[in-house]
């Protein structure tokens, strides 16, 4: 799994730099990420919902998590975005987490060390914003043009199963 996430990351880097270059640098690029199991393990919170019945049906066991949850880092996503961020790039980071927990997002992300942390690029759930519309307006309402949208979405069964899209 690890090695899959890490393979991921190897081609978001190629696609970024290959992104980079042709724009002759960082400036007016954007990246936008998603979060959850894309950049934040989450593993924790899911086993401990495996062990004890209706944890999984219950908003709350996840909302506590978005507040005072520990997640790791998945392998792979410090070195590219803190490459992102060497180079210029702007970085959005959105995600379907509840807009009421922004704050905690906020700090989750920057104690992990993530760059680029801040209001104005942490983009969360909240009506009548779908991601879609989010993902645009992030690209359209700033100066930048789209370098690379970076999704890695983990089947839970029957098998893992990674994919990055870019754009
Ligand atoms: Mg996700």
């Amino acid at each position: 799994m690890r090695a899959l996430q890490r393979q991921c990351y190897a081609l978001a880097t190629l696609r970024l730099r290959a992104a980079v270059d042709q724009a002759g640098g960082g400036a007016g690029l954007a990246i936008l990420s998603d979060i959850d199991e894309t950049i934040l393990d989450n593993s924790a919170v899911m086993a401990a919902a495996m062990h004890n019945e209706g944890m999984f049906q219950n908003l709350d066991t996840w909302l506590l998590w978005e507040r005072e949850g520990n997640p790791h880092l998945i392998p792979g996503a410090a070195e590219f975005f803190a490459l992102a961020d060497s180079l210029g790039v702007t970085i959005f980071y959105v995600s379907d987490r509840f807009e009421e927990n922004k704050l905690a997002t906020i700090a989750t992300l920057s104690r992990l060390g993530l760059p680029q942390v801040c209001a104005e690029q942490v983009l969360l759930f909240g009506p009548p914003k779908a991601r879609a519309a989010r993902r645009l307006k992030a690209a359209t309402g700033s100066s930048c043009s789209l370098a690379t949208r970076c999704t890695i979405s983990m089947a839970r069964s029957p098998a893992p199963r990674w994919r990055i899209s870019t754009a």
